[in-house]
């Protein structure tokens, strides 16, 4: 039977679930929730063993807390998704994009939950086949159940590829800045190879019998660049469309025009040429507003501290997770927190504030080696990440550290010095896939070295992590 009100392809996705569940009578919404509901442990137990069966899914699975955590969201992701009455439909599109995200962090990738869930569909409808004596009904809650189960992955994919499409920009910004490249330039280079080109066309001009081989702006040197390599900078920036359709227009209207013979041309030269530099000082103008907007990417520092910027702290990290998983090392966090930081801020000024925060990342840098990283975290929050080491060495650092922090007097101009703690939280990776989980562990001791009366360590335990549905 088909659905009472078929969904459109404008519907938004909270109407599809609405549509989707209102296509069935209310008895077999009943059933259908009853039965994932009455059989939802049976239902992780299997997707995990499947999961843990394949080699891929295994690598992200392969942590107690993951599995812990895991099937007791899976649980709740299945019983939810089928709840009757039904939850508010916002709530579960939330839901299906917070696991997509959640997903696309650990870089799970798609086609294994699209695998899982074929599997759970496939029990779901093995389920509801004792609860129906009528075959008719049983089909169309078999359907329902398959639509609802297909939606939730159409939901968690746009969400997954959105995530990781701002995860691989990062690393691609995180990847231009390793290797030093430099925007400046880079911005200067193709302002550069832009006005060769322009000079090409002004020199073609003065050889009347190369007019009709005027070269092409988009397949230019600069059209290239803009075509290929622009987009791994800039993507999805408003200016790079404009760019484009301007390249576009010069290619297809302006040119065509100048590449008449002079005799035949429609109007004077000077204004074809003045029209052409009107566009190329557009491109100008809208290249300088790109590369400015992500300079910051330029050297991936922190303004104030130089240290790195906390926005490739998953670049970072979710590579030191992939080294630890393959070569069996391990690595850790410290999370600092300046103890009464506002203090000297209050007492003194912010400039003030500003010159402790300065000094501060330089004494935690004398401290660490050259493979380690430094971020900042926050406001006068700096995160540490020390490479291969354990557990030992991490909090041998971080005490030398903690003791610097105590035994320096910070100037503050004026020949005024200060002198602050810092409190540290220690987190060791421990196998999971979450670089979110290790900060939050990180937190966790950071809070609790400053519960315990601040200029101290505190080594994270085991703490309470819900991925909601990884
Ligand atoms: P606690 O020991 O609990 O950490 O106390 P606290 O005073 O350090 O903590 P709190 O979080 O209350 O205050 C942090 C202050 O750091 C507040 C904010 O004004 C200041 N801060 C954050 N970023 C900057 C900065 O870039 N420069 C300056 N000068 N101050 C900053
Ligand atoms: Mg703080
Ligand atoms: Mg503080």
């Amino acid at each position: 039977m088909p659905l009472r009100t078929p969904c459109q392809a404008t519907d938004s996705p909270e109407t599809e679930w609405r549509k989707i569940v209102s296509s069935i009578p209310e008895s077999c919404l009943a059933a259908l929730s009853e039965t994932v509901a009455g059989n939802a442990a049976e239902l992780a137990d299997l997707f995990y063993q499947f999961m843990l069966g394949h080699p891929q899914a295994k690598a992200f699975l392969d942590h107690n807390v993951v599995q812990q955590r895991l099937h007791a969201s899976m649980r709740r992701w299945l019983v939810e998704i089928f709840r009757h009455p039904q939850l508010d439909e916002t709530a579960i599109v939330a839901l299906q994009r917070h696991v997509g995200e959640v997903h696309a962090r650990i870089q799970l990738p798609i086609f294994l939950v699209a695998r899982g869930a074929r599997l759970l569909k496939q029990e779901v409808a093995r389920a509801l086949e004792a609860k129906f004596d009528d075959p008719r009904l049983l089909a169309q809650t078999i359907a329902c159940s398959g639509q609802l189960m297909d939606l939730a992955l159409e939901l968690m994919s746009t969400s997954y590829e959105r995530n990781s499409q701002r995860g691989a920009r990062n690393d691609e910004a995180y990847r231009l800045f390793s290797i030093g490249q430099n925007f400046a330039v880079e911005r200067e280079r193709q302002r550069a190879v832009l006005l060769e080109w322009v000079q090409e066309i002004l020199f073609t001009l003065h050889r009347p019998s190369a007019w009709a081989s005027l070269p092409s702006l988009g397949k230019s040197e600069f059209g290239l660049w803009f075509t290929h390599k622009a987009p791994a900078i800039f993507d999805g920036d408003n200016e790079m469309e404009q760019v484009q359709s301007i390249i576009e227009r010069v290619d297809s209207s302006v040119l065509p025009l100048l590449r008449v013979p002079p005799l035949l041309q429609l109007r004077p030269l000077a204004e074809m040429i003045m029209g052409l530099q009107f566009e190329i000082d557009s491109i100008k103008f809208l290249l300088t507003t790109l590369f400015e907007r992500h300079q910051e990417s330029e050297n991936g520092r922190d303004v104030l501290t130089r240290l790195l910027n906390r926005r490739f702290l998953p670049s970072v990290m979710n590579r030191e997770i992939h080294l630890a998983q393959t070569r069996h090392t391990g690595f850790a966090l410290l999370l600092l927190d300046l103890d009464h930081f506002k203090r000297v801020n209050d007492e003194h000024g912010h400039d003030a504030g500003d010159l402790v925060l300065q000094q501060s990342a330089a004494l935690l840098m004398s401290c660490v080696r050259n493979g380690d990283f430094i971020f900042r975290f926050g406001g006068e929050e700096l995160l540490v990440m020390l490479v291969e080491v354990n557990t030992e060495s991490a909090l041998r650092i971080a005490e030398l550290v903690r003791q610097k922090f105590e035994t320096t007097q910070l100037l503050i101009g004026q020949g005024r010095v200060v002198q602050i703690s810092v409190s540290i939280g220690v987190a060791l990776y421990d196998g999971h896939p979450d670089h979110q989980y290790l900060i939050k562990k990180a937190d966790e001791a950071m809070y609790s070295a400053k519960q315990q009366g601040r200029n101290r360590v505190a080594l994270a335990t085991g703490v309470e992590f819900d991925p909601a549905g990884v």
